[in-house]
C-alpha cells in the first residue's frame, strides 16, 4: 500500500536532482514510510537518467519511467499519474520551483478529505514579466470562454486522490491539457499558497512556441468559440457584402455612374482573404485535434523503467 507518490517530469534536470531528492525525501519521510517518488525522463540528453538510475539502485522508493525521446511535459506527467500507485498522487516540477515542503500541507487536506489541492502561486518573482503577463491574460481568457473554472495562478504542482487519477486515465485525448481536465472533473478544490521561487539551475523548456501550442491545446480542448467567431464573422461579412452588392448594382444599373474603384476592390479582396484564411484556420486546429484521436497513437513510449507491470 502506498500512501503517496510524487511524480516529477524531467528534461535535462541534472543539476537540480541532488537538493530536490534530499528535499522530497526528507519531507515525505516525516509524513509517511509508505511513499514512492516517481522519476519520468522525458528524452533527456543530459545525466539525469543515470543520476536516477542510481537513486533507484539504493532506494527502492525510487521508480522511473524513461521515454525514448521527448514526449512533452503534459505527457510526462500523465505517464508518471497512469503509473503511480498511491492514494494521493502529487504532480510537481523538477527544477525546484514548486518547493517539496509544501507536500506536507497538501497531504494534510487531503486527510481531511479533499481530492484535488492546488499549490497557488502569490508571487512568481523567478519569471519574467512576460511570462507572467501572457500566464495571466490566458487564464483570463479561459474563464470567459469556457464552461470550466482553471484556478487562476495555479500549474501543474497539485495533489489529486486516486479516483481523479483513475478517472484522468480514462480520458484519453492525445493532445492533453491536464490542468483544463482535472478542473472539468468539477471536484471541490482546496488551495495552498506560496510564493514561487525561480529555477534553481538550467533554464526552462517552455518557449514561446511551446507555450503558444500549450494555449492552443487548452482553448480547442475545452472551448468551440473560436470556431463561433468564424460563424459569427461569417454572418457579419455576409450583411455587409449584401448591402454592398445592392450599391453596385445600383450604382451600374440606376446611376449610371461606375467608377474604375482599384483601391476598393484591393481593400476589399484583402481584407475578405484574411478573414477567411483565419476561419479555415480556426477550423483546421480543431481538425487537427480530431486527427490526432482518430490516430488513437500512445502519447509516449517507454524505453526503459523499473516498475514491472507498466500501463
Ligand atoms: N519538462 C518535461 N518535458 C518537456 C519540458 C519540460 O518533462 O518537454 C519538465 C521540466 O524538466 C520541469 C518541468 O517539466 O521539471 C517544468 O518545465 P520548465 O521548468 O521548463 O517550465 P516552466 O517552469 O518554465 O514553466
Ligand atoms: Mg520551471
Amino acid at each position: 500500500m502506498v500512501e503517496i507518490s510524487v511524480v516529477l517530469p524531467v528534461y535535462n534536470e541534472e543539476q537540480n536532482l541532488k537538493e530536490l531528492y534530499a528535499r522530497l525525501s526528507e519531507t515525505l519521510r516525516q509524513l509517511t514510510n509508505a511513499y514512492e517518488i516517481l522519476f519520468v525522463n522525458d528524452g533527456s540528453n543530459d545525466g539525469s537518467l543515470a543520476i536516477i538510475k542510481n537513486y533507484s539502485s539504493t532506494d527502492s522508493r525510487i521508480k522511473f519511467i524513461s521515454f525514448t525521446r521527448n514526449f512533452g511535459h503534459q505527457n510526462a506527467i500523465a505517464a508518471g499519474i497512469q503509473n503511480a500507485r498511491g492514494n494521493a498522487v502529487i504532480t510537481m516540477d523538477a527544477d525546484l520551483q514548486d518547493p517539496p515542503e509544501l507536500i506536507s500541507d497538501m497531504h494534510r487536506y487531503f486527510t481531511e478529505g479533499y481530492k484535488v489541492v492546488y499549490a497557488r502561486r502569490l508571487s512568481r518573482p523567478g519569471e519574467s514579466s512576460f511570462k507572467r503577463f501572457t500566464a495571466k491574460a490566458f487564464y483570463r481568457l479561459m474563464k470567459r470562454i469556457t464552461a470550466i473554472d482553471i484556478p487562476i495562478d495555479t500549474g501543474d504542482f497539485r495533489l489529486i486522490g486516486r479516483e481523479v487519477a483513475m478517472k484522468l486515465g480514462e480520458m484519453k485525448e492525445a493532445n492533453k491539457f491536464l490542468r483544463g481536465q482535472i478542473a472539468w472533473m468539477g471536484f471541490t478544490p482546496k488551495f495552498i499558497e506560496y510564493e514561487r521561487p525561480g529555477r534553481k539551475h538550467g533554464s526552462t523548456k517552455f518557449t514561446i512556441k511551446r507555450m503558444t501550442r500549450f494555449a492552443i491545446d487548452g482553448i480547442t480542448s475545452f472551448s468551440n468559440f473560436p470556431l463561433q467567431i468564424a460563424t459569427f464573422l461569417g454572418f457579419l461579412f455576409s450583411i455587409v457584402a449584401f448591402i454592398l452588392i445592392l450599391y453596385s448594382l445600383n450604382s451600374k444599373y440606376i446611376l449610371h455612374q461606375v467608377v474604375t474603384g482599384w483601391t476598393s476592390l484591393m481593400v476589399s479582396t484583402m481584407f475578405i482573404g484574411g478573414v477567411q484564411l483565419l476561419c479555415i484556420g480556426i477550423i483546421g486546429e480543431y481538425i487537427m485535434r480530431i486527427n490526432n484521436d482518430v490516430k488513437r497513437r500512445p502519447s509516449f513510449i517507454v524505453e526503459e523503467s523499473n516498475i514491472n507491470d507498466m500501463s
